[in-house]
């Protein structure tokens, strides 16, 4: 294969050289495709000159002229400052520049006309311009002037004008060699202007239209690639052979049977969209969405029990060992009486009891296991897996699956549980090779939790209305502050906290301690307590975030709430309100700053779980959200999931459209768009899954 010029170092661009070379590299320019795809920050318009005469304080402008007199006057300190009178034969301002004596040098020697931007202030005695960009017509080439210039992001040591003067070469020298991935058919029916003129128009723009018309298309192509590449990956999927499960036409009655509650309507449509998927051939790939409380748990033990009255196993593995015991007590609680043995595998446990258990998942004895991933990484054989359900807010990955294949099982259904709701935007991005399954409606019952923002001087009133609470046969959680990254610190934290408590204001109370650096056997046997109502309150650190599940638990006291996430104060919030009782949730703040401040707003004000995290992803952004970090579907280089929401809709349209004529892009026409596809593949492949 001949090599692609755009992939030219960038030392050997005209114009940069080996010098400058590593000051581009700095900011990972490494390539003249780099600097061409190294994108403005923002734009100045510098198109339009007007006379002196009109300008005004404030004004950003540009301004033409010759210079009439250039003067240097120390100040204090030893330094110096520059006044240089420029005019433009009816009307002057004074251009400033501070301590720059090589300024002085340059524009003393020099006769032609001079053009400058920057914003004008009131001087003494004219108007003046302080520090401005300014370029002699006659010797630096026009480039940044006269025009709408971009302004890069830069770094130290890497100016404007050599980005600028490098973007102008790649342009110059390159622009032939731009070929577009995107064929013509798709660029008409999308409206996409060809990759040559973007790049023209991105660096070097007759009009904001037009380059604002250039981004959208390299934004929608980035965007396509990406979902084109998890169309693919979904397609692949679907091409494996999967189970056509049979399931019994008495399922209904069964269901019945089993659930100690009539299903949500949002339940019921989820339950029959894994059902269909269930009996397909080819192998299930989808994902749960719901909000905390909206009954996850339920709709698995409907698949579990679909699957086993089918004849084959089902798992459910969970993140954490709580998470794990406390779904193991919810399934059992369900599947027993119907007959369904449930076996639990977590970590803990002694090595006669696991071996007991991997007996009991090979011979088929167990149609139902539930652990964590212990389940799937060490020696555990199913006789006959059919479903494997995950629950977490990470990515099951294409190498998990790949391990559970690589045990012999065939290719199981696979169904994604999320813990915690993520905005529209990212579940497209992070899960679209998975089918969306969402569960938008609570059990009826409910009362709504009321959530209350007090500051630190109000703690003695807030732990009086626990000890009303508890009184009254109620129960509270109080979580601590988060201190650190590391669990030993946030171990401190809360039994300084416990220890505080239990001292003085709560010296009365039945109350227990959770934290992570607990060994399993203490936290499950503080978790029962709690559960049996032989602790009035349970001080802990965010291990019970997710999914703990008490009804007689009404109170949720969360210290400097300031110092944590919407989505985790959500989800915190989110273990009170499953009783019959007003439950309520107050937050300890003395809010810091405006961000602090908005969160806490948010809170009080809303509920939804699907809002809470829109608006952290907006405060936050995408790689903070919903632990996301690891993900490289999220490293774009041009789009922004937050502000390009729309496109984002719009190119995974584009790419499902594509998707079901030719998934795999084998047509002559999407050879170059298929190179792109399969590098994102290839890129999301090797991001380690948590
Ligand atoms: P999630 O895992 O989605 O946060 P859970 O599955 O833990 O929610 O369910 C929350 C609570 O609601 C549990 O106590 C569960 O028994 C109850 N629940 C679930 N579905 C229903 C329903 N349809 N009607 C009444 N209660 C329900
Ligand atoms: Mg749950």
């Amino acid at each position: 294969m001949s090599r692609d010029p755009l992939d030219t170092e960038i030392q050997f661009l005209k114009g940069v050289g080996p010098k400058l070379a590593p000051l581009f590299n700095k900011v990972g320019i490494k390539t003249v495709r780099d600097v061409l795809y190294h994108l403005p920050r923002r734009y100045e318009d510098r198109s339009h000159l007007p006379p002196l005469s009109s300008l005004r304080p404030g004004d950003w402008a540009t301004v033409r002229g010759r210079l009439t007199g250039v003067d240097a006057r120390p100040i204090s300190g030893g330094r110096v400052i520059i006044k240089a009178m420029l005019s433009d034969g009816k009307s002057g301002i004074q251009l400033v520049w501070f301590n720059q004596p090589w300024v002085r040098k340059k524009l003393e020697a020099y006769k032609g006309e001079l053009i400058a931007y920057g914003q004008v202030k009131e001087g003494s005695t004219w108007l003046e311009m302080a520090s401005p960009e300014y370029e002699l017509i006659d010797e630096d080439g026009g480039e940044a002037f006269a025009r709408i210039t971009p302004v890069y992001p830069l770094t130290e040591g890497l100016g404007q004008l050599f980005v600028r003067r490098a973007a102008a070469s790649a342009l110059d020298n390159y622009l032939g060699h731009v070929v577009d991935p995107l064929p013509e058919n798709l660029r008409r029916r999308y409206e996409l202007p060809p990759l040559d003129w973007c790049l023209q128009a991105i660096h070097r723009p007759q009009s904001d239209d037009d380059r604002k018309a250039a981004r959208r298309r390299l934004v929608f192509e980035e965007f396509f690639v990406m979902q084109m590449a998890l169309a693919m990956q979904r397609a692949e999927t679907h091409q494996e052979p999967g189970i056509a499960f049979v399931i019994p036409e008495s399922i209904d009655e069964e269901l019945a049977a089993m659930l100690p509650f009539t299903l949500t309507g949002a339940q019921q449509r989820v339950v029959s969209e894994i059902f269909d998927d269930l009996r397909r051939p080819e192998p299930m790939n989808r994902l749960v969405q719901g909000d905390v409380g909206s009954g996850k748990t339920a709709v698995a033990a409907c698949a579990m029990l679909a699957v086993v009255r089918s004849g084959y196993q089902a798992c459910l593995m969970a993140p954490t060992e709580i998470l794990a015991e406390q779904h193991a007590i919810n399934l059992r609680n369900m599947l027993e009486p119907q007959g369904i043995t449930v076996a639990v595998l977590v970590g803990k446990m002694t090595a006669a009891q696991k071996k007991k258990v991997y007996e009991q998942v090979r011979s088929g004895e167990a149609q139902v296991a539930v652990g964590t991933h212990a389940l799937i990484q060490e020696g555990v054989e199913f006789s006959h897996l059919g479903l494997a359900i995950i629950d977490e807010q990470h990515r099951f990955g294409v190498l998990q699956r790949a391990a559970l294949r690589a045990k012999g099982l065939g290719n199981p259904d696979v169904l994604v549980m999320t813990a915690t709701p993520i905005p529209r935007t990212l579940t497209m991005a992070l899960y679209g090779d998975l089918d969306l399954s969402i569960i938008d409606e609570l059990p009826p019952g409910r009362t709504p939790v009321k959530t209350h923002w007090r500051p630190a001087v109000d703690r003695p009133r807030v732990y009086e209305t626990v000890q009303e609470l508890v009184a009254l046969g109620q129960q509270a959680y109080v979580v601590c502050p988060l201190v650190a990254d590391s669990d030993k610190m946030q171990a401190q934290a809360a039994e300084d906290l416990y220890y505080r408590l239990t001292q003085s204001v709560f010296s009365n109370l039945r109350v227990g301690l959770l934290h992570g650096q607990l060994k399993s056997a203490e936290k499950e046997a503080t978790m029962e307590a709690f559960r049996r109502h032989e602790l009035d309150v349970l001080v802990s650190t965010t291990v019970i975030e997710v999914g703990v599940d008490v009804p007689n638990a009404s109170v949720m006291i969360i210290e400097d709430a300031n110092r944590f996430g919407l989505s985790q104060l959500h989800q915190l919030r989110g273990r009170v309100g499953r009783g019959a009782a007003q439950s309520f949730c107050i937050l300890i703040a003395d809010a810091k700053n405006d961000e602090a401040q908005r969160r806490m707003e948010i809170m009080v004000a809303t509920s939804d779980g699907f809002k809470i995290a829109e608006e952290d992803l907006k405060l936050r952004g995408p790689g903070e959200v919903a632990g996301t970090r690891q993900h490289g579907n999220l490293d774009l280089k041009i789009a922004d999931l937050i502000l390009d929401g729309r496109l984002l809709e719009e190119a995974r349209g584009a790419a499902m459209k594509l998707a079901a004529y030719d998934p795999f892009l084998e047509k002559p026409t999407y050879q170059l768009l298929r190179g792109k596809v399969l590098e994102w593949r290839a890129k999301i492949n090797s991001m380690p899954v948590a």
